[in-house]
């Protein structure tokens, strides 16, 4: 038998092989390991070096592309952002500004750069009114169709050139049918219509029928063949903080109520005035809505509310319990009651993208989805309900992410919430 080591690490009692000792110095494996770390670490504190590539460069778009270059992680370096949020530096281009970029981003369609291609269109498209025709153009020539909202501000000719490929294409199918709905205009909607009509050959290797793909981008075909959009235009920026018009606007309140299914306190996730913020409800002659959610059970199933003729809400009797519901629910933390304030209206797609570098709350606009775009049915007239606002929790709360969303069905005065989590 060997005769065990004591480590030689002070305050450590474990004991090793002689052969460990030998490899190690003296200290047992977990000590040894432990200072390794620790010289790594002292090492990158003493040689990580700040590094502004900013420096000296005044020109925004400059700026932009410095900023949306991808970069090889490397613990050494310590990389200074720009002061000022990518958002702003958005606002203040100018048309020839805009156009340099979208320029750019053109050029960059037919290298291996096309992911820095994507983001600089996805900033131009929601942040700014650039035309990005040569972009689109350069998109389609060279068989790149993602992402899809850019496609949104497509001239003519690219449009039909999407048509024309759509039926050949199977390989960017899928997201050729979502670049047409972002375009949504009279052509697409008539095409659309067609295929509801007379399901095309290569129905069978799509999900959902091909006219569905309009949910994606926000609207769907009425039974009389017309675009019907499912979100408002007018769109009011929520940030987080005690509502500054609390007669007409609040995020999350306790309500007297309890969730049969769960038994936790329901919340009204919104309370507000719809004509202050441009979003007709259409709800009888009051102008409130309320829109009640169970914080638990919507993480799981959809939750149904009705309004009254006062504008409030109450637990729609149709509310189906979750299939699953954890055990632990009573000690869930709740939402932070009145955090989120309006601060002014943007344009309704500025968030249409999870990916687009900007805060998420939002009342009106077109939602954010993570997952699919699921637009919950009116459990009265079966019509797709439409999007109403959005909790991001992450702007109410440290460390949290996902999406709380309330739609309306405005002829039937209920309301639903769902929450969706990458
Ligand atoms: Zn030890
Ligand atoms: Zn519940
Ligand atoms: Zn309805």
């Amino acid at each position: 038998m060997v005769d065990r080591l004591v480590c030689t690490k002070p305050g450590c009692t474990r004991t090793i092989l002689p052969s460990t000792a030998k490899t190690t110095g003296g200290p047992c494996m977990p000590c040894f390991a432990d200072d390794e770390n620790k010289k790594r670490e002292e090492y990158i504190k003493k040689n990580r070096r700040d590094l502004n590539e900013f420096d000296g460069v005044t020109d925004p778009v400059e700026v932009l592309k410095i900023i949306h270059k991808p970069r090889t992680y490397d613990p050494l370096i310590n990389w200074i952002p720009h002061p000022t949020p990518i958002e702003q530096l958005y606002h203040a281009l100018s048309d020839s500004e805009q156009q340099r970029l979208a320029d750019y981003a053109a050029s960059l369609i037919s290298s291996d750069h096309d992911g820095e291609a994507e983001n600089i269109a996805l900033c131009l498209t929601t942040f700014t009114g650039a035309n990005l025709d040569t972009y689109l153009r350069a998109c389609v020539a060279h068989g790149s169709i993602y992402p899809s909202l850019p496609f949104h501000r497509s001239p003519p000719d690219v449009r039909d050139t999407l048509i024309e490929r759509v039926e050949l294409d199977a390989e960017n199918r899928n997201h050729i049918l979502c670049a047409l709905a972002w375009i949504g205009d009279a052509s697409v909607v008539k095409l659309f219509d067609h295929w509801r009509r007379e399901p095309p050959a290569w129905r069978e290797s799509l999900y959902i029928p091909p006219e569905n793909y309009a949910r994606e981008a926000g609207w769907e075909l009425s039974e009389g063949a017309q675009r019907r959009d499912l979100y408002f235009s007018r769109c009011t920026k929520l940030v987080k903080g005690v509502s500054t018009s609390p007669g007409s606007f609040k995020a999350i309140a306790d309500t007297e109520d309890s969730c049969p299914w769960c038994q936790a306190g329901l919340t009204n996730l919104f309370d507000v005035t719809p004509s202050e913020f441009g979003i007709s409800s259409g709800v009888g002659d009051t102008d409130r809505i309320q829109v009640v959610t169970c914080e638990v059970c919507t993480a799981f199933e959809l939750v149904f509310g009705l309004i009254d003729q006062n504008g409030l809400s109450k637990w729609h009797p149709k509310n189906a319990r979750p299939e699953y519901l954890p055990d632990d629910s009573d000690t869930w933390g709740r939402l932070p009651q009145d955090s989120l304030t309006p601060a002014g209206e943007r344009p309704p797609l500025l968030a249409a993208s999870q990916f687009v570098p900007t805060s998420f709350s939002q009342l009106g606009g077109h939602p954010t989805w993570i997952q699919d775009a699921e637009y919950p049915q009116c459990p009265e007239c079966s019509k797709s309900m439409m999007f109403m606002a959005q909790v991001s929790h992450e702007d109410i709360e440290d460390l949290s992410e996902g999406i709380f969303y309330a739609f309306i069905c405005p002829t039937c005065r209920i309301t639903a919430t769902r929450y969706q989590q990458t």
